[in-house]
């Protein structure tokens, strides 16, 4: 746009949770690839508390590769978290956040990158496919995503968390203290001058995905509850319909009353009892839930506890940088 092609660092950041194998062939690839269109980058690993030879894969890759680095976190802390960490540790004018396992053709930071330097500050990656996955997947994703598009004002359906945000955009996310960041919204959520890059979603040719049917549904349920309150409403809305038809039902039995026909309906007092108690606990479930949303932001623990850390360089100069 207005200035001239300016040439910066790039900062790769690349969640990693059980990923032995995918990180050795990530670090190879990416550096290849940046290597050989002369992007200056450097490429950051967070592994997110993994069980397996993780750890050990990213301290290979970056005594191999000056520009890899790798932060590793106590526990597994989720990947956003991993996300943000990264994102903290980069020290690009840029940044790309991708999967680890590749699944997001990392031919299209390139392009991300090129349209970093035409002036955009924010590059989506968006899903033109969502890759192989069963028809209730699909359809429970469609569910989400039609909820938290109506939350955030924003088409989320095609988002992923493949992205490119300038400088200026990662620090504006760096500096928001909500625990439960919710990436993939909260880098559209921020504006800034926005570009979109289509992708196709790779067949994961390493390991397997970590999401399981219980995770997903967390994933779902906080990330929507993050960015709504509509769920609060619901008891608003349910206390309203329960009141019409208690209207209904006191007119009712008045009319009982006066034409002399009471006594009878035993079943509907159970009935009612039965409903109204049932009401009334969806509805304290719902205030509970976002009243532990509060307790959880309002004690301020960290997003994620970082153990480790690795770069190219030596134990000693290790050593002194963590002091
Ligand atoms: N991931 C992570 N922490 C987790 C789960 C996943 O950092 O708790 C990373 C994982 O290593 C990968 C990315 O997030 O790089 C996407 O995960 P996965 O491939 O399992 O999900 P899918 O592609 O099936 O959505
Ligand atoms: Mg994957």
């Amino acid at each position: 746009m207005q200035e001239k092609q300016k040439t910066g660092l790039l900062s790769v950041v690349l969640p990693a949770y059980c990923e032995e194998a995918s990180v050795p062939r990530a670090a190879q690839v990416i550096g290849r690839l940046l290597a050989g269109e002369a992007i200056p980058h450097e490429i950051i690993f967070v592994d997110d508390g993994s069980k397996d030879g993780t750890w050990a894969a990213i301290q290979g890759q970056t005594a191999r590769f000056p520009q890899v680095r790798g932060v590793r976190f106590s526990r597994n802390f989720g990947k956003e978290a991993a996300i943000f960490a990264g994102l903290a540790q980069a020290r690009g004018d840029c940044a790309v956040v991708l999967d680890c396992d590749l699944q997001h053709p990392p031919e299209k930071i390139v392009e991300m990158y090129r349209l970093w330097q035409e002036g955009y500050q924010v590059v989506e990656g968006v899903k033109t496919s969502r890759g192989k996955e069963s028809p209730l997947h699909t359809l429970a994703a469609k569910t989400f995503y039609s909820i938290i598009s109506n939350a955030t004002g924003i088409d989320m359906s095609r988002a992923s968390d493949f992205k490119l945000l300038d400088r200026r955009a990662v620090d504006t996310l760096l500096a928001m203290r909500e625990k439960n960041a919710f990436f993939r919204a909260l880098s559209s959520w921020i504006g800034f001058q926005t570009a979109q890059v289509e992708f196709e979603v790779q067949p994961r040719l390493e390991g397997e995905s970590k999401w399981s049917l219980r995770s997903l549904i967390r994933y779902a349920v906080t990330n929507i509850t993050s960015f709504s309150a509509a769920p609060l409403q619901i008891v608003t809305l349910l206390g309203v319909v329960v009141f019409l038809c208690s209207v209904v039902l006191g007119i009712w039995s008045l009319w009982q009353k006066v034409t002399g026909q009471a006594l009878e309906g035993f079943t509907t007092v159970i009935l009612l009892q039965l409903f109204i108690g049932s009401i009334l606990m969806i509805c304290l479930g719902i205030i509970g839930y976002y009243i532990a949303k509060i307790y959880e932001e309002i004690k301020d623990r960290p997003r994620y506890i970082v153990a480790d850390r690795c770069e190219g360089q030596t134990h000693e100069e290790q050593a002194e940088k963590d002091l």
